[in-house]
């Protein structure tokens, strides 16, 4: 994933979850989550492998790829994550603008993502869809629907996202896993 997009996921998790971030060295294709008839990745055995490539240190695993995601019973998703688990994954594959024939817009791609991104950390946290289309947490099942999301937790996400983000916190805290 090109530079930009992890320098502003980057910004993006330190500014809304407050934890230090760390880049990881690139992880090779996901070769063995191919679907041939499909032309996608299945996002399950992703998931799991990111699960065993956390670092013993680290709060949460964000990954971006460019793949093309799903799962069985969808044709695509943007991003997955286990539900108050540590991995999150999200694709750029869908938000591209050159994916529905329009010209690139690095604006664009960018909003997209780190919506996708907080959305799928924010599952990590414990939060589940929201029925306020306007907030990040709601659902997307297509790009009209991500893009008329703000980038926000509404306020009552926002308040479980906290308490979420102080216990994890702690509990870093007494095992001493953040500095
Ligand atoms: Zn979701
Ligand atoms: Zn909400």
């Amino acid at each position: 994933v090109d530079g930009d997009v992890m320098e502003a996921a980057d910004a993006c998790v330190w500014d809304r979850f407050g934890f230090e971030t760390r880049r990881l060295a690139p992880l090779p294709d996901p070769v063995n989550a191919y679907d041939l008839r499909r032309n996608q990745y299945s996002s399950v055995p992703i998931l799991r492998d990111l699960v065993s490539r956390r670092p013993a240190d680290a709060v949460r695993l964000l990954a971006l790829t460019e793949k093309d995601l799903f799962i069985p019973m969808l044709s695509f998703i943007y991003g997955q994550a286990q539900l108050g688990q540590s991995v999150a994954l999200v694709s750029l594959a869908r938000l591209r603008q050159e994916f529905y024939g329009l010209p690139p817009n690095q604006r664009t791609l960018l909003a997209r993502t780190l919506k996708e991104s907080l959305h799928e950390v924010g599952h990590t946290f414990n939060l589940v869809h929201c029925p306020d289309p306007a907030c990040v947490m709601s659902v997307a099942t297509n790009i009209r629907q991500l893009d008329r999301k703000t980038g926000a937790y509404c306020r009552t996400c926002g308040v479980l996202l906290s308490e979420s983000l102080s216990a994890v916190r702690r509990r870093a805290v007494a095992s001493g896993e953040t500095r």
